[in-house]
């Protein structure tokens, strides 16, 4: 078994949709971001290649590389995970937490452990995905970004 733990923040911007586990929420503000600024991919990924001892995200993906402006997420997940698989570890279970003040997530998070499920191909249950707030406090409080933890255990085959 092997452990791995990821974070990422962003700010926000202009924009009409927040991009998160691979899931569109309509907001009246966006992410300022390289590519679709997904913080939960994100930090998922980090965490996955953390666990696999495979470097970081900016490694695999940097943001000075034109391939990956405007990127969807999920594809650098797949290609993340991917790497994970072939070095014959797989995915027991993700733990989520997004970190925001907005856009409010509790409705989603159904659409987006699936929409992780169908990248990771495996049970939705395997991803728990929890939000919070900081309860006003510090620039997630201020409303000027917000923040994804990710915790992963991965499994030999
Ligand atoms: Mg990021």
């Amino acid at each position: 078994m092997r452990i791995g733990h990821g974070y990422d923040v962003h700010r926000f911007g202009p924009g009409d949709h927040v991009m998160l586990a691979g899931h569109r929420i309509a907001a009246d503000f966006g992410v300022i971001a390289h590519s679709d600024g997904d913080v939960l991919i994100h930090a998922l990924c980090d965490a996955l290649l953390g666990a696999a001892c495979l470097g970081d995200i900016g490694r695999h993906f940097p943001d000075t590389d034109s391939q990956w402006a405007g990127a969807d997420s999920r594809e650098l997940l797949k290609q993340v995970y991917q790497q994970v698989c072939d070095k014959g570890l797989r995915l027991a279970n993700a733990d989520l937490t997004l970190v925001a003040e907005r856009p409010k997530v509790a409705a989603h998070i159904p659409a987006m452990q699936a929409s992780l499920a169908a990248v990771l191909d495996c049970q939705p249950d395997q991803i728990n995905l929890k939000a919070t707030t900081t309860e006003g406090m510090g620039f997630i409080g201020q409303r000027e970004g917000l923040a994804a933890h990710a915790v992963v255990l991965l499994s030999s085959e």
